[in-house]
C-alpha cells in the first residue's frame, strides 16, 4: 500500500501549485471530500508506487483517509527558476473509501501503520490487500505485480533475454522464420 502523511493545513499559492490549490494539509472537521482535494497530489511517487491498489493518508500518527487508486496522474512541474526542477510529482485519482469498506475499516481512524521518516511518501505490505499479495512478475524477476503480467518494463526485459538466448536480433529473426514461417501464421 502506499502511505502517505500530510501536513495540518498551511496556504499555498494557487498560481504555483500543480493542482491550483489555496491550501494543502489538513485540520479537523474536513469533509472526506475536502480531505482528497487537499492532500490527492502532488506526490514524488516511486516505481513502486505505480503498483499500488490502495492510498493511505495520515496526519500526525493517525489514518485520516483510505483511498482506492483508479490512475496516476504525472502533473505538469511548474520551473519557478531554473535551479529549482523538482522531480516528477504524480496526482492520484480514485474512489474515496468509507465505512464498510474493508481498507476503510482495517485503517482509518486507527493509528499510523508505518514508522516515522522524514519522506511523505511510504510504501507497506498488506497481503490481505495486495491484490492477494500479486503474482509473480512473468520476466522470473522474483518480485510480485498486482497489474498484469509485468512489472512495468519488465516484459522488454523478458523479450531481450529471450533475443539473447539465440544470439543477435537478425540471428533471432532467422531463427524465428524458420521456427514459426510467416506463411504459417494465417
Ligand atoms: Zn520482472
Amino acid at each position: 500500500m502506499l502511505h502517505i502523511t500530510v501536513t495540518a493545513k498551511k496556504p499555498v499559492d494557487p498560481e504555483w501549485d500543480g493542482l491550483g490549490r489555496p491550501f494543502v494539509g489538513y485540520e479537523k472537521g474536513m469533509t472526506p471530500d475536502e480531505m482528497y482535494e487537499a492532500n490527492h497530489g502532488e506526490w514524488a511517487i516511486g516505481a513502486r508506487g505505480q503498483k499500488e491498489r490502495f492510498a493511505l493518508f495520515s496526519f500526525g500518527r493517525t489514518v485520516i483517509q483510505a483511498v482506492e487508486i483508479e490512475s496516476l496522474e504525472l502533473t505538469k512541474a511548474f520551473e519557478r527558476t531554473p535551479e529549482e526542477k523538482r522531480d516528477d510529482r504524480y496526482t492520484i485519482h480514485g474512489k474515496i473509501l468509507g465505512p464498510g469498506h474493508p481498507v476503510f475499516d482495517k485503517y482509518v481512524g486507527r493509528e499510523t501503520p508505518v514508522s516515522i521518516a522524514r519522506n511523505p511518501v511510504r510504501y507497506f505490505e498488506d497481503s490481505e490487500f495486495d491484490g492477494g499479495a500479486g503474482q509473480p512478475c512473468r520476466c522470473g524477476c522474483g518480485e510480485l505485480t498486482t497489474r498484469g503480467d509485468f512489472i512495468p518494463g519488465h516484459d522488454q526485459r523478458a523479450i531481450h533475454e529471450r533475443i539473447a538466448r539465440i544470439g543477435t536480433v537478425a540471428e533471432f529473426l532467422d531463427w524465428m522464420d524458420v521456427v514459426r514461417p510467416a506463411s504459417l501464421r494465417a
